[in-house]
This record gives structure tokens, sequence and C-alpha cells, in this order.
């Protein structure tokens, strides 16, 4: 199978929102009047964001997951991507199972494939993602303000429970790795809830790297501090809900730390006005995502973590993930 032949069968398929999909030397894209086009890169390196021989349906989905993720964080409604995959070999059954993977996330999201580029070499994937929101509307990193409460959606650190579990850093039951293994493969992007926090949200960044990182990020870039309430973050993780698993069983500092740094969680972090509680509310049962309050912010800068009485709470150990930092 020739490098034209792996494109046309399994990266090929008619185009819904684009003018031109696959199959020339550009795709071509028309924007809606009065949106602004968002736009997002993510690239998967195998051993450094994925493990070797990871199920490739499940890769298929998480990379395109990772960026529609972005998408969410700024409320756009994605539109289409492109695919740069660098492949050691055309394999039938990899190429197969990868592509349905892809395909199923971007169906559930009418999101088109238009176009890419494929090389031999070692296993890497990079998507670009395409959405539209109305001009001036998209949520951003810098419209926090002192007073707004701190939320996030759904569940945090489960993900990195389950990297340390399967790569032998941590025991965990099994019906608790499932769990957290389907956190850490198969990421939810927000895009509903996102789309619904538009005029609602202050600001909003989605939790890549770590919920204190990334909600650093925020308050860097809004130029103010927040306090959290860790009594609240510790039972964020998805396996507290599981009826099967006894919080008891994992040192609550470990909890805490995967939760508040753990990493690859994919959840919105966002801020509000205390007035929009009620219309917080509201966007996240019509997206069906649950959110949490766990904080607020403040004007005065850097991130203070505290228990259910206010007092200090020490930083997590887990550093926020940097591909460079020594
Ligand atoms: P060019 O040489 O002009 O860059 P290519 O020969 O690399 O074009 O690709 C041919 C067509 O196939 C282009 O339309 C390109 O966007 C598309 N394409 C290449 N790889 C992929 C892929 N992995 N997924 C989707 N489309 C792809
Ligand atoms: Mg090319």
């Amino acid at each position: 199978m020739g490098e034209f032949e792996l494109i046309e069968r399994f990266f090929t398929r008619p185009a819904r929102h684009a003018a031109l999909g696959v199959g020339d030397d550009c795709a071509l894209l028309m924007p809606s009047a009065g949106m602004q086009m968002a736009i997002s890169t993510d690239m998967l390196v195998e051993s450094r964001h994925f493990l070797q021989g990871a199920d490739p349906r499940l890769l298929g989905h998480k990379a395109l997951a990772v960026n529609l993720s972005d998408l969410a964080a700024c409320g756009a409604r994605p539109l289409a991507f492109t695919l740069a995959l660098a492949l050691p070999r055309a394999d039938e059954d990899w190429l197969a199972a990868f592509s349905a993977g892809l395909f199923a996330l971007a169906d559930r999201h009418q999101c088109d494939l238009i176009g890419g580029d494929t090389t031999a070499g070692p296993l890497a994937i990079c998507i670009t993602v395409f959405g539209e929101v109305p001009a001036g509307r998209a949520l951003l990193r810098s419209g926090a303000r002192a007073g707004d409460d701190v939320y996030v959606s759904g569940t945090l650190g489960d993900a990195r429970l389950a990297l340390d579990a399967l790569t032998g850093r941590r025991a965990l039951g099994s019906a608790a790795l499932a769990t957290a293994r389907a956190r850490l493969e198969q990421p939810t992007p927000r895009v509903a809830l996102g789309l619904a926090l538009r005029g609602v949200a202050s600001a909003a960044i989605d939790v890549s790297d770590g919920l204190v990182g990334d909600l650093g990020h925020i308050l860097a870039a809004s130029g103010v501090g927040a306090c959290i309430d860790t009594s609240v973050a510790i039972d964020l993780l998805a396996i507290c809900e599981d009826s099967a698993f006894a919080a008891a069983t994992i040192d609550a500092q470990i909890r805490l730390d995967c939760v508040l740094a753990g990493g690859d969680d994919y959840e919105l972090a966002f801020c509000a006005a205390p007035t929009a509680r009620a219309a917080v509310g509201a966007a996240a049962a019509q997206a069906g995502t649950r959110v949490t309050r766990i904080g607020r912010i403040e004007a005065a800068p850097g991130l203070r973590l505290v228990d259910g009485q206010g007092r200090a709470v020490a930083a997590p150990r887990l550093r926020p993930f940097d591909h460079f930092a020594r």
C-alpha cells in the first residue's frame, strides 16, 4: 500500500463544512459571516504522550479529543481538522483502528478531516483543528476578575493515577484502574459546555497540564490571584464516585496531588461572576456536564490553596508538565 492509496483508503471522506476537502494542494474553508476562526494544533508523540503499543483506536480518539478540548476552552464550534501523521510502517490493521477511533469522535462533533500529510517516521500524530465563534465572543484566559468564582468541569486526576498504575509506579484496584484508564485514554472534550459558557464565563482554559499550572495561566493573563478550597477538590477524582472504590485506599495527599497537578484531564477550568451562578448551572445542565465551584478569584496575585477551614495547604508535590523543564 503506497502513500496515496493509504490516504484514499483511510483518510478520505466527503467534507460537509469545507468548500474543498482532501485531494488538492489546499483545503478550502468558507468562514461564515460575522464569525472568527478558532485554530489550534496539538501533537502526540509515541513514548512522550502515549505508551508504546497503545491501542490505535483509542489513540485516534485522543489525538482529536485533545484538539477539540482547545476549541471547547475558547467556546468555539468545531468545523474541520487536518492530520499530519508520521508512521513507522503502513500497517492496515493499525490504520483501520486508528481511523475508526478518529472518525467516531469527529462524527460526534460533525468535524471534517479536510487534509493533512503522511510520512514514514517514528510514530507521531499532529492535528490542527478549525472552529468558529461569533466575533468577539471567544472565551479567553484574560477575562477573570477579582470576586469571580472558579469552577472545573467533570473530574480531575484520574488520568495521572492511571498513568502511574500502568507504568508500575502505583497500585490501583482493577475497578478503579478501569475507570481511571478510560479518563486517560478516552478523554471527553467539553465542547458543548464551552459553547454554553459563551457570555457566561469570564475566562476559561482546558486543563491539560494539571489544574494548578493551567489555572495559573488564567491568573497571569488576567492579572489576578485565586484561592482554591482543596477540601472540595480532593473528591473530584472519577474513581471516588465508584461505589467499589474506598477513598481511604489511596493516601489523601496523593489524591490531592493528582487532582491539582496530575495533567491529561481535558476538563475546563473557568471563572464567572457570582451573579452568574444560575447561568453556570444552566450551562452545565444544557451541556450534560457536571461543574464544581472550587474557589474564588482574588486581587492579590498568586494561587493560595486552603482546607475547609481556610487554613493554608501545601502546594502539590507534582509539578506541572513541561517538556523542557529540568
Ligand atoms: P502535497 O504534496 O501537495 O502536500 P500530499 O501528496 O502530501 O499533497 O497529499 C495529497 C492530499 O492528501 C492532500 O490533499 C493532503 O491534504 C491529503 N492528505 C495527506 N495526508 C493526509 C492524512 N493523513 N489525512 C488526510 N488527508 C491527507
Ligand atoms: Mg504533502
